[in-house]
């Protein structure tokens, strides 16, 4: 091994220990006070190796090596450092520390790139708190959609205050994005967040490309009224409507046995909520994903119409917000050739495989070429505070993500 796996380790180590809830548990919400925390720590690892960092106007942590020809196309690897209310140790935060490890490496190897290199860790990759993510790396590419800056978290914080409040300049995002073809390409490395690996007992994955989801919020509005008094053939029930969309949604995408296809109902908002009022109003969002497209447009459309019909036997109105419409992107074939040519030089057998949850790598895929490099996890569970990779795997991913850097800088 090239790189140093004890260091590695200790870094997940003490990264674990900002926002932690309960023994393995995480909660760094974005552009919060334990984001700017743990950005000061990954900072002073970047630093350690050589790199200059700050934090940009999206609320994006960049750390830059700079290369002996700074006007070549920069090698951007990353991932990110906030998590979901509820997560683990290591969606993300593997795709940072791997990255400054591989630098590191790099550095203490006195190897002078010419290209510069640049690790990110990008803001509010999550979403769950404005319910809308890939913030930083839909940033710095122009890509935000009008009328983000508005949108409001649980206690009614919009994403304005928050950025501006975490010391962005709201008023200068352009000075914190990037030119068209000034990003040569992007390296990933993140943890599988499902179980084909771990199943398979594989320590790597190579991804193919990423299933994009679509993400919707569905609004139904009915009728208040006394539960104990309105008899049920007069109701306007939100909530028995949003009961009957949920359960739909999850026939429709479970019509062909062992289709990849997966559709969640994971929020909901109930107003007024009170034991003795039917529910006037529900919010729910839906989140539907496949590597077909064809396959998701069709299922979309079975979904919009169960939702029309079941709205109208409730006697309810509704509103469908599109928040995220995404399309399957795939990996270059140069970046996973170099990746697989370095498993096979470590005497790794790493199947290929797509991903199913949305990574920055995404919206870096609409810049430049991408690769990434899954790394396996335990029963394949994520977003939970059980999420766990073990250091051996994590060490072996960043070697690899190592080897495919120096390949990556030879190029040319
Ligand atoms: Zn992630």
């Amino acid at each position: 091994m090239k790189i140093n796996a004890k260091r590695l380790s200790s870094h997940f180590g003490e990264m674990s220990e900002i926002g932690k809830i309960g023994e393995t548990g995480t909660c760094r919400p974005a552009h919060s006070k334990e984001e700017k925390q743990a950005f000061e720590l990954a900072s002073s690892w970047m630093q350690s190796a050589g790199m200059q960092t700050h934090i940009d106007n999206f609320g994006n942590l960049i750390g830059r090596l700079e290369g002996s020809e700074p006007d070549l196309p920069v090698l951007m690897l990353g991932s990110h450092l906030d998590s979901q209310p509820y997560g683990g140790r290591f969606d993300g935060v593997a795709g940072v520390l791997c990255a400054i490890e591989a630098i590191t490496t790099l550095t203490e190897n006195g190897i002078k790139p010419r290209r510069s290199i640049e690790i990110v860790s990008f803001a509010d990759e999550e979403g769950w708190r404005f319910k809308k993510g890939l913030f930083g790396s839909r940033g710095i590419l122009g890509k935000l959609e009008d009328g983000e800056l508005q949108r409001t978290d649980h206690d009614g914080i919009t994403r304005e205050k928050a950025l501006t409040d975490f010391g962005c300049d709201i008023t200068a995002f352009a000075n914190s994005q990037y030119a068209p073809g000034s990003i040569y390409c992007f390296l990933e490395l993140h943890i599988e967040q499902g179980p084909i690996l771990d199943w398979g007992n594989k320590p790597i994955g190579i991804v193919t490309g990423i299933a994009g989801p679509l993400w919707l919020t569905v609004k139904l509005k009915g009728m208040a009224g006394h539960t104990g008094s309105v008899p049920m053939h007069l109701r306007q029930d939100a909530l028995l409507g949003a009961a009957r969309i949920i359960v739909g949604l999850n026939d429709i995408v479970t019509q062909i046995p062992g289709a990849p296809t997966v559709g969640t109902v994971a929020t909901i908002d109930v107003f007024p909520a009170s034991r003795n009022i039917i529910a006037e109003e529900v919010s729910f969002t839906l989140d539907l994903r496949d590597i077909d497209l064809d396959r998701r447009h069709a299922y979309e459309k079975q979904v919009r119409e169960m939702i029309a019909a079941t709205a109208q036997k409730h006697k309810l109105t509704y509103e469908i917000a599109e928040d995220t419409n995404s399309e399957p992107r795939y990996c270059a074939t140069w970046i996973k050739d170099i990746i697989k040519q370095e498993c096979v030089t470590l005497g790794v057998d790493a199947p290929e495989l797509m991903s199913g949850p949305f990574h920055d790598a995404l919206a870096l895929s609409y810049a430049c070429d991408y690769g990434m490099i899954f790394i396996r996890c335990k029963d394949g569970v994520s977003h939970n505070p059980l999420e766990y990779s073990t250091d051996e795997d994590l060490a072996l991913g960043t070697e690899i993500l190592y080897g495919t850097v120096l390949k990556v800088l030879d190029k040319e």
